[in-house]
């Protein structure tokens, strides 16, 4: 991959400049750059991502061993290259985009993801005219059962035509959004990438059995918003094949993002459709500060929300949807991953409204380790399943990483200054009472 300086917006298109957000930036090599509240692995070597996926299974036994329905988080980047992660998005993002513009000729832009349905003829005729397959090619592209009684195809029936793990060098060619050229989708797909895929998704399988055979429920952290879309592609292949009776993969959405509630309804629909358990965390997001840097200086949009009040907006609207999901059909399960007290009260009263029960486990909650106990131990004493996440590591890497972590949370200091208040009380009762070390 070669690294783009940034252009001037006027002269490059919206979907030109998207496409520069899956592409390396400079110091690639070196993500941390920034980051101001989560862990990044370097990809050194092969042998280091199996490495990293022992440890991994080590720490799947050690969740096992110290509760009965653990968590063990893992970040993908430990994986995979992350190089590859980037051209894998950059791919995803392309398919997408591809049908987004069909639906605009089509006369659908800008309707919502699940209510843009692409009327198959005419999507046929349009890619004969495009040169990109024949009618009677394409025709086989759309003789799925459902696919053929509808008529139309949705963003999921389109996302299914391109099965990564088994046509992923397939020559296909799509219009270059810039020039109107044809250009292969894929071609730079080398044999070493394909291998790559198939190593990352072996390594994801060994770890989803381990964590199945010990009652382990296996989350994947979500990262930067340029190797996400195959993160989440990776992941949701790994529920397809273990979320079949329970939810034992968990995907994370990152609730800053303005493609949060697409990317939410998106994988919940296509649950829904193939039968799977949809396992959810849900987070606000940990990289705002080094994703508006890079869309600032590569000149492409920013992922991010506008404002903090966005965010919250997304967070909620996001929540509600899972949470009428397992009122549905409970095969939803989500993690609440906030410091956010408003965020909690508002699960909590939604919960109440939907008659969504703490011991019916649908619904758990999670905070850092050290961090906001008096939002955690109370919703543990009402008997919410509630979770403290450990990170670890080599003391060097893991301190500074927990410090950036405490200065990116938002009104960090004014809960410090709250946490800080209780602790005096609860000294103070506990003098009065006589009971200072009970
Ligand atoms: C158990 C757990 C697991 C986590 N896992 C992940 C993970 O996998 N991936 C990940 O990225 N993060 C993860 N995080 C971190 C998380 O994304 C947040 O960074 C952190 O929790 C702070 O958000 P909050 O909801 O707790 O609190 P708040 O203080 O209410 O929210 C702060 C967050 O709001 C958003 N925000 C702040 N200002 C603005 C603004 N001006 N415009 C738009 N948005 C804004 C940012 O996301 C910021 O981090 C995890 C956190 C926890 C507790």
């Amino acid at each position: 991959l070669v690294g783009h300086g940034p252009s001037p917006s006027s002269s490059i298109t919206g979907a030109e400049k998207q496409e520069k957000q899956y592409r390396a930036h400079q110091g690639f090599g070196n993500h941390h750059g920034g980051v101001t509240g989560a862990h990044t692995y370097f990809y050194a070597d092969e042998a280091k991502c199996d490495q990293h996926m022992e440890t991994f299974l080590r720490c799947i036994d050690a969740s096992s061993g110290s509760s009965e329905d653990g968590f063990s988080a893992i970040k993908l980047t430990a994986l995979a290259r992350p190089q590859f992660l980037v051209r894998f998005s950059e791919v995803l993002v392309k398919w997408r985009r591809f049908f987004h513009q069909m639906a605009a000729e089509q006369g659908q832009a800008g309707r919502a993801v699940l209510d843009t349905k692409l009327e198959v003829e005419k999507l046929q005729e349009a890619l004969a005219n495009l040169g990109i397959v024949s009618t009677a090619e394409s025709q086989q592209w759309f003789t799925g059962e459902n696919l053929s009684m509808r008529g139309t195809v949705d963003l999921l029936d389109w996302n299914s035509l391109f099965d990564s793990r088994t046509k992923l060098s397939r020559p296909l060619l799509i219009p270059n959004r810039m020039t109107g050229q044809l250009e292969p989708l894929l071609s730079r797909f080398s044999e070493e990438e394909e291998l790559q895929m198939k190593r990352v998704l072996q390594r994801m399988d060994v770890l989803a059995k381990r964590a199945m055979e010990k009652g382990v429920r296996l989350m994947v952290d979500a990262e930067q918003s340029y190797f996400q879309p195959a993160i989440s592609r990776i992941t949701v292949e790994t529920q397809r094949r273990f979320n079949r009776s329970q939810p034992i993969i968990y995907n994370t959405y990152q609730c800053y993002l303005k493609e949060a509630y697409n990317n939410v309804t998106g994988d919940m629909e296509l649950s829904r459709r193939e039968g799977w358990h949809f396992g959810t965390k849900l987070v606000r997001g940990a990289y705002m500060v080094q994703e508006r840097e890079r869309a600032a200086q590569m000149g492409y949009e920013d992922p991010i929300n506008p404002t903090y009040e966005k965010t919250n907006e997304m967070y909620h609207r996001c929540l509600d949807y899972v949470l009428e999901e397992i009122t549905r059909s409970r095969k939803a399960s989500v993690m609440v991953a906030s410091h956010n007290e408003d965020t909690v009260k508002f699960t909590l009263h939604r919960m109440r409204e939907l008659g969504i029960h703490p011991s019916d486990k649908k619904v758990c909650f999670g905070q850092l380790l050290g961090m906001c106990d008096q939002i955690t131990f109370p919703l543990g004493q009402a008997g919410f399943p509630v979770y403290k996440y450990v990170p670890y590591g080599p003391v060097n890497e893991v301190l500074p990483y927990l410090s950036r972590r405490a200065q990116e949370n938002r009104g960090f200091m004014q809960r410090a200054n709250r946490e800080r208040d209780l602790l005096w009380k609860e000294v103070k009762r506990r003098l009065l009472t006589g009971n200072l070390f009970s």
